[in-house]
């Protein structure tokens, strides 16, 4: 498997010889992710390249790629989900200056730099992101059967017989 835990990098330095991070990131390692996903076999693929923005701070741009299978909100079934993201980050020495930072317009994201910084953390929120809030089949199939409730066609609707039936006592065996 080509899939292992990613080491945490020194953001200053990849950004000062504009190096890169390159590798996988196993959807058993990104648990936040794993919880809203149908299956978590199977990695994404990241790039996080070092670099100085237009203003030379320290920056990155990270590229996420791949594919996971989500949860349809209708049937509970898997859909899947290409994974296609980049984004651009540039770096801040502290968390006041961090807090403190003007609202700006571009697209970069200020992020705490850190020598010891969690790439994979990054990667799990940027693929997070790619998420649909409510993922759906395009055709979905509708209801899977464990949530189905179909009474047979003709019957009158009488709840409180439903509820005395699942109340009685199992007998048998
Ligand atoms: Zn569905």
């Amino acid at each position: 498997m080509t899939a292992h835990r990613i080491e945490s990098c020194d953001v200053w330095e990849l950004s000062r010889r504009r190096g890169s991070l390159q590798g996988q990131l196993a959807l058993e390692d990104a648990p936040r992710l794993a919880e809203q996903l149908a299956d978590t076999a199977g990695a994404l693929s990241y790039r996080f390249v070092g670099l100085q923005d237009e203003l030379g701070r320290p920056a990155a741009a990270l590229e996420v790629t791949g594919r996971v299978l989500a949860r349809c909100d209708n049937c509970g079934g898997p859909v899947e989900v290409p994974i296609d993201e980049r984004a651009s980050f540039y770096f801040v020495a502290d968390e006041g200056e961090l807090r403190n930072l003007p609202i700006d317009e571009s697209s970069e994201e200020p992020l705490l730099g850190s020598v010891r910084f969690d790439v994979a953390s990054l990667v799990e929120e940027q693929a997070l992101l790619a998420l649909p809030i409510s993922p759906r089949h395009e055709h979905c199939a509708g209801a899977a059967p464990a949530a189905a409730s179909q009474e047979p066609a003709g019957q009158t609707h009488r709840p409180f017989e439903a509820l005395a039936a699942l109340s009685k006592p199992r007998g048998g065996r």
